[in-house]
C-alpha cells in the first residue's frame, strides 16, 4: 500500500454518541479522502487480535471488552503524510492532554474510550487496513 494511507476507526463510543457525521466531517474538511469504509462490529477475538501488540498492558482487557462493546466505522484515509497529519487531527491518546480543536479534544471522553483510532506508522497502516479490507474494498 502507499505510504500516502492511515487507517482510522469511529470507536464504539463516538458511534453511540451520536458522533460519526461530526467526525467524517472534520476529516473531510482537514483533506483526507475517504478511499475505502465500513460501518461494522469486532468480535472479541477481532479486537483482541488488532491489539494484540498492547496484550500485556494492564488496560487490554479492558481495551478489548470497549472496542467490541457496539458498531464502528472502519475506514482507509489518503492524503500526503497521512499517518502524521492524522494524528495530529485527532490529537493526544488521552483527551485531557489533547490539543484545542482536536477530534479527541471535541469527542472523547476518557483515555479509553476515546472516539477514534489513527495508524501510528505507515507499515501498521497497511497491516490494520489489510485487516478489515479486501483490496476490491479499497478505492485509490
Ligand atoms: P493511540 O495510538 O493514541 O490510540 O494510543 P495507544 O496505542 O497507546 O493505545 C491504544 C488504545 O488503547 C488507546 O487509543 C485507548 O483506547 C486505549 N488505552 C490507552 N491507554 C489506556 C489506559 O490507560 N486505559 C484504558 N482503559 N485504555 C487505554
Amino acid at each position: 500500500m502507499a505510504t500516502n494511507r492511515t487507517f482510522t476507526m469511529i470507536k464504539p463510543d463516538a458511534v453511540k454518541n451520536g458522533h460519526i457525521g461530526a467526525i467524517l466531517q472534520q476529516i473531510n474538511a482537514g483533506g483526507f479522502k475517504i478511499v475505502a469504509m465500513k460501518y461494522t462490529k469486532l468480535s472479541a477475538e477481532k479486537a483482541g487480535e488488532f491489539y494484540a501488540v498492547h496484550a500485556e498492558r494492564p488496560f487490554y482487557g479492558e481495551l478489548v471488552e470497549f472496542m467490541s462493546s457496539g458498531p464502528i466505522v472502519a475506514a482507509v484515509l489518503e492524503k500526503d503524510n497521512a499517518v502524521a497529519d492524522f494524528r495530529t487531527l485527532i490529537g493526544a491518546t488521552n483527551p485531557a492532554e489533547a490539543a484545542e480543536g482536536t477530534i479527541r479534544k471535541q469527542f472523547a471522553t476518557s483515555i479509553g474510550e476515546n472516539a477514534v483510532h489513527g495508524s501510528d506508522s505507515d507499515e501498521n497502516a497497511d497491516i490494520e487496513s489489510q485487516f478489515h479490507f479486501a483490496g476490491t474494498e479499497i478505492f485509490g
